[in-house]
């Protein structure tokens, strides 16, 4: 089969990923082998293969949220971000394996589904409708799952004023969620298709800073310079939830600008299965407007390139041929 391999972490200029021949995986004891039909891309794909996220072994294949069949059964299945935990941990007892120390990820701990094929833990993989093409299901599984913990975690009250900074797959999928659910969304972003792409979804406004007060905000921009300023624009008693896996340094905060009159700084760390089924039977029955933008399978660089320099609209995902 063919797979893409992160073979030395750096900026995808210096062509971190090599498109390899190996042998199909062998699915262990308690896995399933699955053929990839579409992978989407992530921005954490992006931290593997430019080294923001350190390798945990050496050539392993991206990709977290592939669509494919099981071999043997037919069975449509997602494969996400979350590959393995415990069970019995503190975290893991707690319903919080999303913390679990031992926990494993897909295309970093194993190869993932840039590749026609993958193994995974049958008990960690999500069943998925046939009636739906691949490439629209792929994006929520890591951009859909993720948003929708990070909307549970900021807070957001009832019908409440929502912040969302950077407005990549993730983003535009978790502002239709807040909106569905009664929300007014402001968006933050530099690119102006993204902000076009964010009013038409409903979007309250779309430009440089929020403008009025807000309740709740998402940091879906990897950038550690925008955390004060979204501190600053949240109302009293707001809760700034931070997505990603990775963020540039934070600079210092000034405590009454940034946080004194109760506003709250969070992370959002992977996601469990309960937010994972929770989240794919909430968009499977009310479908959200997903924006795709496909790359052949053999254009895995040039998508990640793309996503870099925040040239993709929407989610980008891979299809294979
Ligand atoms: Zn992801
Ligand atoms: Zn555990």
């Amino acid at each position: 089969m063919r797979a893409w391999v992160v073979t030395e972490p750096g900026p995808m200029a210096s062509g971190p990923l090599e498109l390899v021949e190996r042998e199909v995986p062998e699915p262990g004891p308690g896995e399933v082998l699955v053929r990839v039909e579409a992978c989407g891309v992530c921005r954490t794909d992006l931290h593997l293969a430019e080294g923001d996220l350190r390798p945990r072994r050496p050539r392993t294949a991206p990709g977290h949220q592939a669509v494919g069949r099981v071999e043997g059964t037919g069975q449509r299945v997602g494969v996400a971000w979350l590959r393995s935990t415990c069970g019995t941990c503190r975290y893991c007892a707690r319903g919080m394996e999303n913390l679990c120390p031992s926990s494993t990820y897909t295309g970093w701990d194993a190869d993932g589904g840039f590749a026609e094929y993958l193994v995974a833990p049958s008990d960690y993989v999500y069943p998925l409708p046939d009636d739906v093409p691949a490439e629209r299901l792929a994006p929520l599984l890591c951009a859909g799952i993720i948003g929708y913990r990070a909307l549970a975690r900021c807070d957001l009250p009832p019908g409440g004023r929502l912040g969302i900074y950077g407005f990549g797959a993730s983003a535009h999928l978790t502002a239709q969620a807040a909106i569905a659910q009664g929300a007014t969304v402001h968006v933050a972003t530099r690119s102006p298709a993204s902000r076009r792409l964010a009013l038409e979804l409903g979007a309250a406004s779309a430009g440089d800073r929020p403008p009025e007060p807000l309740d709740s905000a998402i940091l879906f921009a990897p950038v550690g310079d925008l955390v004060p300023p979204a501190l600053e624009a949240l109302d009293r008693g707001g809760t700034l939830a931070i997505a990603g896996i990775h963020l540039t340094d934070v600079p210092a905060l000034d405590y009454d600008r940034h946080l004194f009159q109760e506003r709250t700084l969070r992370s959002v760390t992977a996601n469990t299965r309960a937010d994972g089924r929770a989240y794919l039977e909430l968009a499977l029955a009310h479908p959200p407007r997903v924006t795709i933008a496909p790359y052949p399978f053999e254009s895995a660089a040039r998508a990640l390139t793309d996503l870099a320099n925040d040239q993709v609209n929407g989610a980008a995902v891979l299809v294979m041929g």
